[in-house]
């Protein structure tokens, strides 16, 4: 099949084209086991194979895609045919940063590939789980955990040559109660990144019974719990809230694409502009965040992307001042002309698509934020006097250009005089993003510090699902508003 493909990629390159790639997808894999109140809801299992083809001619992008691999060069020549025609209203000529062709494989680290497993095994499992969270105060519970497996061959007109090969696992468990006014509530556990790989063996009983019964606790505790108070407090985000605060206000607010203006329509635009590299305060000095795919076993960590472009740790900002962006190779040439100055030094290497069928697009890797100095949450806790710590996201509402944000979670604890005093229901909080994290008061050391798997982010028109990665510490902020 190489081969083949590789004689196509020669016969476009003759034929004119400035660049053309090829993805293709030998086997892609998903399964899907839901389990609420004990039934079995969900089992699914979904299965696909094929190729996509990224052709760039006369500065604008072509691509076809297709399950069926039985006419190549139609495939091909579609790819070229369209990008012909989108050559005749592209506004922007595409051109490409440089890069280094590259002849590597990466395998996602994993013992047990669960795609092994026999379903009763797995279902078991869900079982096991659905008798720890039925307790007394739950209403629903829910089981969950999705299985992925991918295999991509990509190869382009560069002499790049690529296999990946990547499995995943995304367990989750989730109960639900009633209060005595009628409020549904809820908490939730999905386990942060524990060991060096993420196959089935990450399914571990006794973590997962723990926090079973950690959530069942928890949601008890809130059920009788006063309601969150409206007002201006510090709030200690734990990671199991940072890391959704992290996502939607500097990881989807610094993608390349969305910043130049790509993303309008559907999950809309970033305050961010081209002028703010290198001088707009983003945050209080304590604040380092960087895109790391190198990060070891997370799902934004993917050896290359579909750029063909090797795994890279980039600083996005660095003690409070914006540097840098999520970034692909067009999309750093065209900000960079359009800015008129250098401000990006080739590819971040962020460029990714949800599958065959889809062109890649600028995606988070892991987007992480640095440990800090502020010592253990205890620490942090002792050191604050009027504030509330938040964990488990329950909504989240965003400004269309990601410059305010309103979070309701879980669980919170209010915090009074370095001691914490008692839970709160309905707690919220909300800012305005610059002036949240200007207020960053203090960063949690590495004992604080989770990393958070996400399987669900959302981008793109057609929509592709990606798998991501958030390392946070736990983090506080000052003079925030809560309850409402
Ligand atoms: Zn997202």
């Amino acid at each position: 099949m190489q081969k083949q493909l590789k004689a196509q990629l020669d016969r476009l390159k003759k034929a004119g084209a400035t660049y053309v790639d090829a993805r293709w997808y030998p086997v892609e894999e998903a399964n899907y086991l839901m389990m609420w109140n004990g039934n079995l809801k969900n089992a699914a299992s979904s299965r696909e194979s094929g190729l996509g083809i990224r052709v760039l001619h006369n500065g604008a992008w072509g691509f076809s895609a297709s399950s069926d691999l039985g006419n190549l060069e139609g495939l091909f020549d579609k790819a070229f045919d369209n990008a012909n025609t989108a050559a005749q209203r592209v506004t922007f000529p595409v051109r490409l940063a440089e890069k280094e062709a590259i002849q590597a494989s990466f395998s996602s680290p994993n013992k047990i590939d669960p795609f092994g497993i026999p379903l009763a095994e797995k279902i078991h499992f869900l079982q096991e789980m659905d008798e720890q969270l039925n307790q007394p105060g739950v209403m629903q519970r829910v089981c969950e955990v999705i299985f992925m497996r991918k295999q991509i061959i990509f190869l382009d007109t560069e002499g790049s040559e690529i296999e990946k090969n990547i499995i995943e696992v995304f367990p989750s468990l989730q109960v639900m109660g009633v209060d005595a006014d009628g409020e549904a509530h809820m908490r939730k556990f999905s386990p942060a990144r524990s060991g060096e790989t993420r196959g089935w063996e990450t399914l571990d009983r006794q973590v997962f019974e723990q926090n079973a019964q950690r959530i069942t606790r928890e949601l008890n505790e809130v059920l009788v719990a006063e309601s969150c108070p409206k007002e201006d407090r510090s709030v200690i985000l734990l990671p199991g809230i940072m890391f959704l605060q992290t996502h939607e206000t500097i990881g989807h607010a610094l993608e390349l694409d969305r910043i130049l203006g790509y993303e309008l329509a559907y999950a809309g635009g970033s305050f961010v502009t081209l002028d703010d590299f290198g001088k707009l305060r983003y945050g209080s000095d304590k604040l380092t965040a960087r895109a790391d795919a190198t990060l070891p076993n997370s799902p934004g960590s993917f050896g290359f992307d579909d750029d063909g472009i090797p795994a890279q740790n980039n600083l996005l900002i660095n003690n409070g001042i914006l540097v840098g962006a999520i970034s692909g190779r067009q999309m750093v040439e065209e900000a960079n002309a359009r800015a008129r100055r250098p401000i990006f030094d080739g590819s971040g290497g962020a460029n990714r698509a949800t599958s065959f069928y889809r062109v890649p697009i600028e995606r988070m890797t892991n987007i992480n934020i640095d440990p800090g100095k502020d010592g253990s949450l205890d620490d942090i806790v002792k050191n604050t006097e009027h504030g509330i710590i938040l964990d488990g996201e329950k909504s989240w509402s965003i400004g269309s250009n990601r410059e305010q944000f309103h979070f309701a979670t879980e669980i919170g604890w209010l915090v009074e005089d370095g001691q914490v005093t008692n839970v709160v229901k309905n707690s919220t909080y909300k800012g305005e993003t610059l002036k949240f994290y200007n207020s960053l008061s203090a960063v949690g050391d590495e004992s604080t510090w989770q990393v958070r798997y996400v399987d669900n982010c959302g981008k793109g028109q057609p929509n592709q699902i990606m798998q991501l990665g958030h390392g946070v510490p736990v983090c506080r902020f000052d003079n925030v508003r809560i309850g409402e």
